[in-house]
């Protein structure tokens, strides 16, 4: 399927020279910072969230092509969801809409930064806004459980 292949390159390599969603967010409700070492990908996410729903979402940083493209359709997938369905965002949901589903090993921490920097972000923001906090230690634990 060499094809396909040269398809999702083009998509990754135009998102990493335009990205889609880059920005920050001045008066967010929640920002969220992580980076992998392993590549130098270092990214924010800031999301201002109204009702339950993430009403806009930017992120910003650095990362290579790999990492800013699938920072950029996970930004696309969250806009409008509410968080109930931001927690049901899996990486399968990133990585098959760029065809990244057998990525190697050493590149997936590039794909799933976004993910695990949404998540963190997502789980801040319900920390501070509930009461219960065997909730919060569970949310913290599936976060670090991404990768
Ligand atoms: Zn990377």
């Amino acid at each position: 399927m060499t094809g396909n292949a040269d398809i999702y390159h083009e998509i990754i390599i135009d998102y990493s020279r335009n990205p889609a969603n880059f920005g920050k967010i001045e008066n967010h409700d929640v920002t969220f910072h992580d980076s992998n070492p392993l590549c130098g990908d270092s990214i924010d996410i800031d999301m201002k969230i109204d009702d339950n729903k993430v009403t806009d979402i930017k992120f910003h940083g650095n990362g290579c092509a790999i990492c800013m493209a699938c920072t950029s359709v996970l930004t696309e997938i969250t806009k409008g969801k509410s968080l109930d369905d931001v927690r049901k965002i899996e990486k399968h949901d990133i990585l098959s809409e760029l065809g990244l589903e057998h990525l190697q090993a050493v590149r997936i921490k590039c794909a799933l930064l976004s993910l695990k920097v949404l998540k963190s972000a997502l789980y801040t923001y319900l920390a501070d806004h509930m009461d219960d906090s065997q909730g919060v230690d569970k949310l913290k634990e599936e976060a670090s459980s991404l990768y």
